[in-house]
């Protein structure tokens, strides 16, 4: 035994020495990027990276912060070519042995094992990002067209195992087509250097952690914006897009945006960045997504959205949601996600905050903001009550689990979604934090709400840089007890933990609404189908389809669930009819009470049938209703807190 364990100390000693070594070395990087070629989905990095000689895991970012799982696209990294070097650059070895043969990881598929040779000092390494994938997803889809790209530093760039990324230093540069303008929270150094086609951008160095969290949005068609000019630190309005119309934003909605800078500073009473830019794609290239950082965001969304009204109001919610992620998600973070690396596994159980609460106050803040009217976000905030209420997966599955298995539901498909539950920690929980916020305002009179919370718990330091603030549930639970003493513990775990089938409507219910349905769609339901294309019989035949018949989605013990219905088919005809929603409409009005069944004609595959729905309940939409007697606490909570021109 002895012997044993003298030589096992004697060896991990020895390792520790050698990673350690390793990581005091390796606190150095420089990564260069070529988007020269990214109209051509292929994107080239140059690193070189300190080291010492012996055995070296280098590691491909795998958990990608705000995407909250393994979503680092490894499958799309290329020409992964690593030389050694020795002091200044000198060869270390000889030429045919600095070439360094490196072996994936049998295990970790983003692990890559070498040896240093000795007397070599440094790595120079190549590492092309294949921007290929559809714009589907999040970062790893598509990110590039002809003339615009979105550089997310995580797909090119390998780090030592067990590195603490905050304690790496990059020094990073990129290279663009001379004609490509560029935003990003990096601080440039100098004038950029060129040539006629290309010219060079560097940074200031920051750490691996701050890089990630910084992504670059270059194009042809650009233009910046400043935003809240009266306000400190600076806050830009980044665009790129398909073409030089669709930069035409007019000015009264830059007002809006000046407003939520303005109108987020008087809710969190901080701001946790240096300079925030708000980097925004406008084309139909790219997934549409937004992904938050600490100081900017990577707001994805199509072409018009900022010149059509309607594509406004719908994508309303995305800059203020991820804006609200600067203080909440990203300066205060569930310990779950607060990771030492990426590639160590993040725990998404208290993303019913990250992801809830956001949700929950970047729909307010697009109202305080004046980007939706309070009718909006009522009829917003209705059509989510009515999905949640007696959704069918609430029998098996409770709010929980949702968060906790996030990282799996974020790929999901949309079929039986109603059964299997979707990442519903972001509206549902909307709908909890709203109930929090009511129930505080009751409790106090009105004296307090929510925004006392956020003040304390996301201003918590007043103003700081970009850093980061771990906290449990029992933090939470604290920081509410100290605006209004309540079980806040057994009333959130209750709306977390149980199986219920209807949805949280307490908050809904102290704000002085309660849901209800009306014969027509409301305002919000009606301009979202419309753009979405898609017809909603949900509240009635318990069925979502497509303009062109094809059913996206079917309600689990709902009246066409009964008949037979699923997701995949699709409707041919109506009680004899070629299908239209006009007909079916009309169908579901006729059987209203004692008329006849709804006769549908479906396709699947290729195989055609006949079913009859046995619905008499006419058209059914929700909306909210007042109910007159209780104060309207959705007025007060949705009123701007900075005295502005509106
Ligand atoms: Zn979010």
């Amino acid at each position: 035994m002895t012997i044993f364990q003298s030589i096992g100390c004697g060896l991990f000693a020895f390792s520790v020495a050698i990673s350690m070594a390793q990581a005091q070395a390796t606190r150095d990087i420089t990564l260069s990027v070529d988007l020269t070629d990214a109209p051509r989905k292929l994107i080239h990095a140059t690193e070189t990276m300190a080291v010492t000689p012996g055995p070296l895991t280098l590691v491909y970012p795998e958990w990608i912060p705000g995407e909250h799982g393994p979503t680092g696209p490894i499958v799309n990294m290329a020409g992964f070519i690593v030389v050694a070097g020795g002091a200044n650059g000198q060869p270390c070895t000889t030429a045919a042995d600095a070439t360094l043969k490196w072996e994936r990881d049998l295990v970790d598929m983003y692990a890559f094992h070498l040896t240093v040779p000795a007397n070599c000092t440094s790595l120079s390494m190549k590492v092309d990002f294949l921007a290929t994938d559809a714009p589907v997803g999040f970062t790893a889809g598509a990110s590039t067209n002809e003339n615009l790209a979105i550089l997310s530093w995580n797909t090119v760039v390998v780090y030592p195992e067990g590195v603490n990324p905050a304690d790496v230093r990059v020094t990073p540069s990129v290279t663009l087509p001379s004609a490509w303008q560029f935003g990003t929270a990096l601080q440039r150094i100098d004038a950029p250097v060129g040539a006629a086609q290309t010219y060079t951008v560097s940074f200031h160095p920051v750490s691996l952690e701050t890089l990630v969290d910084s992504p670059v949005l270059a194009g042809k068609y650009f233009r910046e914006i400043e935003l809240a000019a009266d306000v400190t630190p600076k806050h830009f309005l980044d665009l790129a897009a398909d073409g030089p119309e669709d930069l035409n934003i007019p000015p009264d909605r830059v007002a809006d945006f000046s407003r939520l800078v303005r109108e987020a500073g008087a809710l969190y009473q901080s701001r946790h960045y240096s300079q925030y830019h708000f980097l925004v794609t406008l084309s139909d290239s790219v997934a549409h997504f937004g992904l938050e950082h600490h100081e900017s965001s990577d707001d994805r969304v199509a072409p018009r959205t900022f010149i059509e009204n309607d594509q406004f109001v719908m994508s309303g919610h995305l800059l203020p949601h991820e804006f609200t992620h600067s203080w909440n998600g990203k300066y205060r973070r569930p310990a779950g996600l607060a990771t030492s690396n990426y590639q160590q596994p993040m725990k998404g159980d208290l993303l019913w905050v990250y992801e809830g609460l956001t949700e929950y106050l970047g729909d307010v803040l697009a109202v305080r903001s004046g980007i939706w009217t309070p009718e909006q976000y009522r009829g917003r905030l209705a059509e989510k009550a009515a999905q949640f209420d007696n959704w069918p997966g609430r029998t098996w599955r409770d709010l929980q689990d949702t968060a906790t298995a996030a990282q799996v539901l974020y790929g999901a498909s949309g079929g039986w979604a109603n059964w299997r539950r979707d990442t519903d920690f972001y509206d549902e929980s909307e709908l909890v934090w709203l109930d929090v916020d009511t129930t505080i305002r009751k409790m106090t009179n009105g004296a307090k709400s929510l925004d006392d919370f956020l003040a304390k718990f996301e201003g918590l330091g007043g103003n700081t840089g970009p850093t980061m603030v771990p906290y449990t549930f029992d933090d939470v639970v604290a920081g509410l007890n100290a605006v209004v003493p309540n079980d806040w513990s057994g009333f959130l775990r209750q709306r977390l933990d149980t199986n219920q089938s209807r949805a949280p409507l307490g908050g809904i219910e102290n704000g002085g609404y309660k849901l209800s349905y009306a014969p027509r769609p409301n305002p919000w339901s009606e301009m979202e189908n419309t753009l979405a294309g898609t017809v909603d019989f949900w509240a009635s035949l318990g069925l979502e389809v497509e303009t062109a018949g094809a059913i996206d989605d079917v309600l689990k013990g709902g009246p066409a669930d009964e008949a037979g219905l699923g997701p995949g088919m699709r409707l041919v005809a109506v009680n004899g009819r070629g299908f239209t929603p006009a007909l079916l409409r009309a169908a579901i009005n006729d059987a209203e009470g004692s008329g006849p069944e709804v006769e549908l004609i479906v396709e699947n595959a290729g195989y055609y049938k006949v079913l009859k729905v046995d619905y008499h309940g006419g058209e059914r939409y929700p909306f909210l209703e007042r109910v007159t007697a209780a104060p309207d606490l959705l007025d007060a909570i949705l009123a701007p807190r900075v005295t502005q021109p509106r």
